[in-house]
């Protein structure tokens, strides 16, 4: 007896699955979309397989390798101790190639017009043949808050020039630490044949002085204001600078900025001579329509040929480097410190006894030291 699945199944087969006009008939399909991109899937997996060592970065930033450098700068931003590893050893093979550049540090209250002013300094720069980075240290930012990618629309000619070269402030850590990754992405873009670096900060505060320490050069820009010129930044700040620029003298606020350049030219007067020697200026210019900016840049090569002609710019990048030194070091002595086990009981107990009259100060140093 044939069951009635026997049927169903012989009546299948009869029927002509080749027709196309067969409900039945299976038309050829169209293959899956992949899950992503081939593209990306190919980049993903040469960058998974195969691992490119410190050697091969080294090798790459100094061939000029856009590529290579930011993933050496990622490497000095990671928080990691194998990429740092990693990076301290690209970092030493580059070292020999590294310092070749004019060194800028551009600072300004936020609004000033400091991203426009890069913008425009930097084109001109890159009009005569410079190779220019753009970094920032700003460690109140966040990747996407503020910082000088934030805004895409910042720096629109740089982002899209080969010859520049844009990167914003490390997302996190300490000012110590911004400064040192800032400091190391700085040699890496030497290495990689970047012959003008401009670091720029973002907002007020310490960040002036991180800045002013590992630049050559060190730009203030500032507003006209009316009657209140010398307000809004902080005498130590003016003190750093070597040129002041009134930006935005442009239209009705030109005759403005004109005033306030001869205000800003005595005050500077009143500050001790630099160790430079150079005498710091005053000038006005307009990051929109680009007035000033060749004077501006006239005034840093004068002043690189001024300090190299008497010493003060090697002798200078001597000093930042050892106070680097020497503040890195203390940083990681003190981290080290506090950061053994038990050294919060004990100070605490220290501080007891200590306030008990128990014990005296040097022996409980000491007891803390060892
Ligand atoms: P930052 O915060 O210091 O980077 O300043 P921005 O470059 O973002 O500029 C802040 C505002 O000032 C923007 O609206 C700019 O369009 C304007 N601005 C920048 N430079 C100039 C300039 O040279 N002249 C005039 N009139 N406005 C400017």
């Amino acid at each position: 007896m044939k069951t009635p699945n026997e049927d169903i199944g012989k009546k299948k087969e009869d029927a002509d699955v080749t027709n196309p006009k067969s409900a039945l008939s299976v038309n050829p399909g169209v293959a899956d979309a992949p899950a992503i991109s081939p593209y990306i899937r190919d980049q993903r997996k040469t960058l998974s397989r195969k691992e490119i060592s410190a050697e091969e970065l080294a090798a790459g930033i100094l061939s000029g390798n856009r590529t290579h450098l930011s993933k050496a700068i990622t490497l000095v931003e990671s928080n990691l101790e194998a990429h740092n590893d990693k990076a301290q050893a690209i970092l030493e093979l580059v070292m020999p190639k590294v310092g070749n550049s004019i060194r800028i540090g551009i600072t300004g209250v936020p609004g000033v017009g400091k991203s426009t002013f890069i913008e425009s300094f930097g084109s001109y720069l890159l009009e005569q043949n410079h190779k220019l980075a753009v970094l920032a240290i700003d460690p109140s930012s966040q990747r996407t808050k503020g910082s000088i990618l934030g805004d895409k629309t910042r720096m629109e000619i740089l982002s899209k020039s080969e010859n520049a070269f844009i990167r914003p402030s490390p997302s996190s850590g300490s000012l110590g630490g911004v400064a040192r990754k800032t400091r190391e992405s700085m040699y890496l873009c030497e290495a990689a044949g970047f012959d003008t670096i401009i670091i720029e900060t973002v907002g007020v505060g310490q960040s002036e002085t991180q800045v002013h320490s590992m630049v050559d050069f060190f730009l203030l820009l500032m507003l006209a204001g009316a009657g209140d010129e010398l307000q809004g930044i902080k005498r130590g700040i003016m003190e750093m600078a070597d040129l002041i620029a009134i930006n935005k003298a442009d239209g009705q606020n030109e005759p403005f900025a004109k005033r306030a350049r001869v205000e800003y030219e005595s005050a500077l007067h009143l500050f001790p001579a630099p160790e430079s020697k150079w005498t710091p200026r005053a000038t006005t210019c307009s990051g929109i329509g680009g007035k000033g900016i060749d004077e501006i840049w006239k005034l840093v090569l004068d002043y690189i040929s001024t300090t190299k002609t008497n010493g003060y710019y090697a002798k200078n990048r001597e000093t930042q480097t050892r106070m680097w030194f020497e503040e890195t070091l203390r940083e990681v002595v003190l981290e080290q410190f506090f950061m053994r086990p038990g050294k919060k009981e004990a100070i605490l107990e220290s501080e007891t006894k200590l306030m008990s009259g128990q014990s005296t100060l040097l022996k409980e140093i000491k007891r803390l030291m060892d």
